[in-house]
């Protein structure tokens, strides 16, 4: 199974994408997280893109592109991939397809989560992380225990691009670079449309229902 999760930052792509993860067995390939991972053991990768990440903007894509290329040779992606947050610009999906021929794994859906604006503004104000990359939030979807990640334990911390500052930003990026990308999905008959603004249940059950 070979996937793109797209939609606007906290429209539910990583809560959503660990689930499927674990239904299909295949890896999921956050850009964001790899980012993250990045910045926090302070590679030459992570030291390029703090300042991006943290003003909400988009890295630039020659980064990113040689970052999914990598990764989706990896031996994993072998059973598929569930791409979340690849990819945001149209070079970045031209560089995609190119990749994915060399490889022959081309995408069999783009999943296009959508959720109102100012449902996202509160989600991602809310939101806590762990770094393993599961993500909770602090009323909608809180941890079983107090700033701990169900999944390992770990102490969970907010995001310092969910500021109200770089969140603005980012909705910025995604209306102007990232959404022209529903068009170009569309053309090529890919995009299934999901609505993200019910139950993180309810929006699971409608991503199986198009996968099954
Ligand atoms: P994205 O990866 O698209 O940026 P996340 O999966 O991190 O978004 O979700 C953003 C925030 O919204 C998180 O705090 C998450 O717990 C919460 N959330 C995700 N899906 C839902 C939902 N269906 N209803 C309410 N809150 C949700
Ligand atoms: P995310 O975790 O998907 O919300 O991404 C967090 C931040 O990482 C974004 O705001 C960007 O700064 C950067 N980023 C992640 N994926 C990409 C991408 N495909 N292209 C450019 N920047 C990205």
């Amino acid at each position: 199974m070979n996937i793109i999760l797209f939609g606007p930052p906290g429209a539910g792509k990583g809560t959503q994408a660990q689930r499927l993860a674990e239904e299909y067995k295949i890896p999921h390939i956050s850009t964001g997280d790899i980012l993250r991972a990045n910045v926090r053991e302070g590679t030459e990768l992570g030291i390029k893109a703090k300042g991006f990440m943290e003003r909400g903007e988009l890295v630039p894509d020659e980064v990113l592109i040689g970052i999914i290329a990598d990764r989706l040779r990896e031996d994993d992606c072998e059973s598929g991939y569930l791409l979340d947050g690849y990819p945001r610009t149209i070079p970045q999906a031209d560089a995609l397809e190119q990749i994915l021929t060399e490889i022959d794994k081309p995408i069999d859906y783009v999943i296009n989560i959508s959720v109102p604006e100012k449902d996202l503004i509160a989600r991602l104000s809310g939101r806590v992380m762990c770094k393993c990359g599961a993500s909770f939030h602090k009323l909608f979807n809180p941890p079983k225990e107090e700033n701990l990640c169900d999944a390992c334990g770990k102490e969970l911390y907010q995001r310092t691009d969910d500021t109200e500052e770089a969140v603005v930003e980012r909705l910025k990026a995604y209306n102007k670079q990232t959404s022209p990308l529903v068009q170009y999905y569309e053309e090529k008959e890919l995009m299934k449309n999901v609505d993200g603004s019910k139950s993180i249940d309810e929006v699971f059950l409608s991503i199986k229902k198009i996968l099954d």
